[in-house]
């Protein structure tokens, strides 16, 4: 079993956290002991200037959850102080939590880059109930004052999606620098591009990076994106039949590379998946992707052309079981079923946690006779997070007296802050690991993790409840998911407190009842002896008879079994 807090309780500690003349408090509400739920904000007098709203996906240990958000507490009670919300870039762990607390904080101010506001914005319609957003459009290179005591200045970063920025907040005890999420992109000669941009905030006097972890653990440069164009292409030439490619709806430039290949090798490609086909449109709409109007062909219509003229794109490369690469595996797609001669391309990295879905992905595939390729067998993903040596080079540029590592579990940030340590001759204490509703102070000269904290504790939406799954329902999943349950129907007469008839015994993930007979009358025998027990000639407490079955019968199968299912009496009076 996974040992694991799930929920995690930290309270206020003082009623309020008064800050003192010149220190800017940071506070992560989501973001730094997971990967997703990203959201931190910066605090100065009664000013706070929050920086993401992401969404978490769920974990093993809190089962049949939708996802998670940030707990917003702190900030509803603070909402008066609240002057802007920016939004780095339009992946779901950074906007995925707007349509479920922007009504809570107040609605403030949204600052975000065209697609990145066009992906937030078609979002929103989803939740019909949720109010009208009010955004402030901005560019790579712009600057906004957020508030009497912040300015914000924005520079491009590269990613995996368009249009993501990274942002310089100068604030009155220096400049902060969160480059958002980010890789270095490299020309075809294998060039860094973009230098300059890091260059220029070394000379600035930066007084803190704050810089993404995702990638901290893994050694090297990023694979560049040119490469990973390059053997795409070398597999589309390469195949004679259909292609498939599965990936993330999210990886917009690796979509709009894949239809240009398609493109120019004379293919058309149809889209499978609604997530994509919006990302697809909203990307043409603001003309991310150049293609001709007739690159692209409804899936319906593919039977039109010769194999060797189609490549589809599709989400599910992760093995997800709603995804559009699952259906096709299963034969359960309405236009897509694999033959002999598909090359199918999953062109993204396996998520921790996923590779038994991705194990089976690819076994059903193949038996199928198509042929797969992924990235461990060619350079055809690159991840959107910066590697060890790419960290280390912003660092140097960069030149910042303090460095908080973020994104991610504890590991990644710690081994981030060494890099840091190491890359800049920093002290521990000069590149503070805080964790989500820690305070960090910063004042001119130092940084100090404070003694309070602000309730990080997880807000799970399940269906369309906020919040409504608390830890009984997750432990009742938990129980079920690894225990089974056991129903007993018990009917009692009513006056004098006798069976009617033998109790019904009804389980599932337990043991199997009809193979175990003798186990089942003696539990029969048991559920009598405990109404037995109970004096006569009084109205049996229904609930009080419950909670004595609930505990006598749980013991009793503990004792046969050594397992703990869920025991859900039913009793019923006539
Ligand atoms: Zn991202
Ligand atoms: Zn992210």
């Amino acid at each position: 079993m996974i040992k694991k807090t799930y929920l995690k309780r930290t309270e206020f500690k003082k009623e309020d956290i008064s800050v003192s003349g010149e220190t800017v408090k940071f506070i992560a509400l989501g973001g730094l002991e997971e990967i997703g739920r990203n959201m931190m904000l910066f605090e100065y007098g009664d000013e706070i200037i929050i920086i993401d709203a992401g969404l978490q996906f769920p974990e093993e240990t809190t089962p049949g959850i939708d996802f998670i958000i940030p707990n917003v507490s702190y900030l509803e009670k603070n909402k008066k102080k609240i002057k802007a919300l920016i939004i780095t870039h339009g992946h779901y762990d950074h906007i995925g939590a707007i349509p479920y607390i922007i009504e809570k904080i107040g609605n403030p101010t949204i600052y975000a880059t065209s697609i990145t506001k066009e992906i937030i914005a078609r979002r929103q319609e989803e939740f019909p109930n949720a109010p009208k957003l009010d955004f402030e459009i901005i560019k790579a290179g712009e600057s906004r004052q957020l508030s009497k005591n912040f300015t914000v200045r924005f520079f491009g970063v590269t990613h995996n999606i368009p249009e993501g920025v990274g942002m310089v907040l100068e604030t009155p005890i220096g400049k902060i620098v969160h480059p958002g999420e980010f890789k270095f992109d490299y020309d075809i000669d294998g060039n860094a591009k973009d230098l300059d941009i890091w260059e220029n905030l070394g000379k600035q006097k930066i007084h803190t990076l704050l810089l993404d972890s995702t990638g901290a653990e893994e050694p090297g440069f990023s694979v560049s994106e040119r490469i990973v164009e390059r053997e795409l292409e070398k597999l589309f030439k390469k195949a004679e039949g259909r292609i498939i490619v599965g990936t993330f709806a999210s990886l917009l430039d690796r979509i709009a590379e894949i239809i240009k290949i398609a493109d120019r090798l004379g293919k058309k490609v149809a889209v499978s998946g609604s997530s994509m086909k919006t990302n697809i449109q909203i990307a043409r709409n603001l003309g991310y992707m150049k293609v001709e109007k007739d690159a692209i062909v409804p899936l319906e219509e593919i039977g039109k052309y010769r194999d060797d003229k189609i490549l589809i794109l599709c989400t599910g490369a992760q093995g997800e079981p709603n995804a559009q690469m699952m259906k096709i595996a299963n034969g359960e797609h309405r236009y897509i079923q694999i033959k002999k001669g598909d090359t199918v391309v999953l062109s993204s990295s396996v998520i921790p946690g996923n590779e038994r879905s991705v194990q089976i992905l690819k076994d059903d595939l193949s038996r199928q006779g198509a042929l797969i390729y992924h990235y461990k067998m060619v350079d055809i993903h690159s991840s959107g997070h910066a590697p060890q040596e790419e960290l280390k080079s912003v660092m140097k540029m960069v030149k910042p007296n303090f460095f908080i590592p973020i994104h991610g579990y504890y590991f990644m940030r710690w081994r981030n802050a060494s890099l840091a340590q190491e890359a800049l001759k920093l002290k521990p204490e000069e590149t503070p690991i805080v964790d989500n509703g820690q305070v960090l102070l910063l004042s001119k000269n130092s940084v100090k993790i404070s003694e309070e904290t602000v309730p990080t504790y997880y807000v799970m939406v399940d269906g369309l409840g906020v919040g409504d799954v608390g830890e009984v329902v997750l432990r009742d999943r938990r129980v079920l998911a690894q225990e089974g349950m056991v129903v007993i129907i018990a009917t009692i007469d009513r006056r004098t407190g006798q069976f009617l008839k033998n109790p019904d015994i009804i389980s599932r993930g337990f043991i199997y009842l009809k193979e175990n007979k003798e186990f089942v009358e003696e539990l029969r025998k048991k559920i009598k002896q405990i109404i037995a027990r109970i004096p006569r000639a009084q109205q049996i407490e229904s609930d009080y008879l419950k909670s004595l079955m609930r505990d006598q019968v749980g013991e009793f199968l503990y004792r046969k079994t050594k397992r703990r299912p869920m025991v859900l009496p039913v009793i019923i009076e006539v």
